[in-house]
């Protein structure tokens, strides 16, 4: 796949405009754009052929000035220091937009998990904790799942954590349950954008029911939001990951698709469905695009050929600048990552709420919570971009950029 500007660099973009709208001078725009701690690490660890390697690990803590730092842990191949950092500070706009007690933070190590057995990630997993231990915690950051880390990961990490610092479940969310973790995170980022979507179908009039999706990505994000989608009557006709496409234009098969990817691996040669070349399924006659994969995918080059009417972002930074304007400009509405993939962050935040308080909550409390602070966050995206005549994603930021300002002037600095 080939991928467009950086999330910095977009990042960059949409928090100029926003300061620029806002009348904040350069030093806000320069205080923002800037992260408050970068870590590198080289992790060494001994593969199971008995050879040395070595990785490069990141965590970059954006802003805490609304609260502790808090964002994902990537693995993947493609993990820089660049990319840490714009995920680092969209993490700042996103718990500000949905107006949890948290800031912003990313981390990563580059590696491809998929080459790696169980017993190296552990590995890697843990000295990476070691490396890092005194920056992150419970009040500090608190890492969560992203690309390629999954709750087994969060388990390792809160173990080696605690080996440390005694029982601290708070310092890292997305744990198994039994460690701790909180019911409903699993689904809670796809879970959440069919909350969005259902938001933004009321007021656009834009009815889900019957309406046609296709999804770029088919991991934690990608299939809970196909599983919403479902459950809110449309029709998901696309779904891809890493290395197959398909296509079934009366709906694809969720749960055949699901058992081919867990047997063998991959999405294609299910009876019935098409398979489509790496990147097509972007392209496809839908109503909703959802990218819910990795940054930059929709990009200057390939946003003309975007047939859908709406695209929500469930990855991070998937629509470049240049595309964001572009399609906009075609009449194509964006629904920004910092509202449309927030579901998970917030569910995180529960998940610290309930381990700091030594409580559990019920599904049905966790669910209902999210959809409050969900739709609540919506609705002010779609009256302030109404008031001013905003994108959506210009509205969000307005939004967030304005929160974190308070809380600095707030702060005296
Ligand atoms: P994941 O590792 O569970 O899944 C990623 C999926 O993307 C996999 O199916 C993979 O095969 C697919 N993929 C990778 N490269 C692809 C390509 N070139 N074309 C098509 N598919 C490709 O990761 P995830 O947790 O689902 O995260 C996906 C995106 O959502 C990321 O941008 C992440 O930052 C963002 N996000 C995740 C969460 C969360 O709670 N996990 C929260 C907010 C945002």
């Amino acid at each position: 796949m080939t991928t467009g500007n950086t999330t910095q660099s977009a990042y960059e973009t949409f928090l100029n405009a926003a300061c620029d709208r806002l009348g904040y001078g350069k030093s806000t725009i320069s205080l923002l754009s800037l992260a408050a701690l970068e870590m590198k690490v080289e992790i060494p660890i001994i593969r199971d052929n008995g050879e040395l390697a070595v990785f490069s690990g990141y965590r970059v803590q954006h802003q805490n000035v609304r609260g502790p730092c808090k964002g994902g842990l990537r693995y993947h191949p493609d993990v820089d220091i660049d990319e840490v950092r714009g995920l680092a500070s969209l993490m700042t706009m996103k718990t500000a937009l949905v107006n949890i007690p948290l800031g912003g933070g990313k981390g990563g190590i580059c590696c491809n998990p998929r080459e790696l057995s169980t017993r190296e990630l552990e590995v890697l997993t843990r000295k990476f904790v070691k490396r890092i231990h005194r920056e992150i915690g419970p009040n500090s950051d608190i890492m969560a799942p992203d690309v390629g880390t999954n709750a087994q990961v969060m388990g390792w990490i809160h173990s080696e954590y605690s080996a440390i610092y005694g029982h601290s479940p708070a310092a890292v969310t997305g744990k198994p349950l039994a460690l701790g973790g909180s019911a409903g995170r699993d689904k809670a980022t796809g879970y959440g954008i069919g909350i969005v979507m259902k938001a933004y179908a009321e007021r656009y009039d834009a009815p889900l029911k019957g309406a046609t999706v296709a999804i770029q990505g088919f991991g934690n994000v990608g299939f809970h939001a196909a599983k919403a989608f479902v459950d809110l009557g449309m029709k998901v006709v696309a779904v891809s990951d890493a290395r197959s496409a398909v296509y079934r234009e009366g709906g694809v098969d969720l749960s055949a698709l699901a058992k081919q990817k867990s047997e063998r691996g991959l999405l294609a040669d299910v009876e019935g469905h098409e398979t489509l070349e790496a990147g097509r399924e972007l392209e496809v006659e839908c109503d909703y695009l959802v990218p819910a994969a990795l940054g930059g995918v929709i990009t200057a080059e390939n946003a003309p050929r975007i047939k859908a009417s709406t695209v929500v972002e469930g990855a991070n930074g998937p629509v470049t600048s240049d595309a964001d304007r572009l399609l906009t400009d075609r009449g194509v509405r964006v629904v920004p990552d910092i509202l449309a993939n927030s579901g998970g962050v917030v569910v995180s935040y529960f998940e610290w709420v309930q381990n700091l308080q030594r409580v559990v909550w019920p599904l049905d409390r966790v669910d209902n919570e999210l959809a409050r602070i969900l739709d609540n966050a919506a609705q002010q995206v779609f009256n302030h971009a109404a008031q001013k005549d905003l994108d959506l994603r210009s509205a969000a930021f307005d939004i967030a950029v304005s929160r974190v300002k308070e809380a600095l002037d707030a702060t005296g600095i």
